[in-house]
């Protein structure tokens, strides 16, 4: 799954829906893998505005990843001035948050202590039915 996903993930318990410390889950023996693919500006400019940067800092660091810009980049930081290029933020960003994959490991849930199962980049949002 890639880095991107877990700004779009929270705890699947009905007791955590509306808490804020079920967001973002936190990955936990995390193994990362890099899957190449081709850069989309247009794509990463329209998602941009709609992530949760703080949450994207939390588990960028967790995962041990290069630091973020401390806040969202704007539009105009996606283009190099001069060549009208994809910009360096662009291109860190493109391998940040859509080559970036967790392989496997585990996302815990800070409010309950769920912890949710990762295995070939797959997570299990299965809960046990006594939690549901
Ligand atoms: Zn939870």
């Amino acid at each position: 799954m890639k880095v991107l996903t877990l700004n779009f993930l929270t705890c699947a318990r009905k007791t955590c829906k509306q808490n804020p410390a079920a967001f973002p889950l936190h990955p936990k023996e995390a193994e990362l893998e890099q899957i190449e693919t081709d850069i989309n500006p247009l794509f990463i400019q329209n998602m941009l505005p709609r992530l949760d940067w703080e949450a994207m800092k939390t588990v960028t660091n967790e995962l041990g990843l290069p630091n973020l810009p401390l806040e969202t980049p704007t539009a105009e930081a996606l283009v190099d001035e001069s060549s009208g290029e994809p910009s360096q933020t662009l291109k860190d960003l493109h391998s940040l948050l859509m080559e970036t994959s967790v392989a496997s490991g585990k996302l815990v849930c800070a409010n309950c202590g769920h912890e949710y199962a990762v295995k070939e980049g797959i997570a299990n949002f299965l809960l046990p039915s006594h939690m549901v």
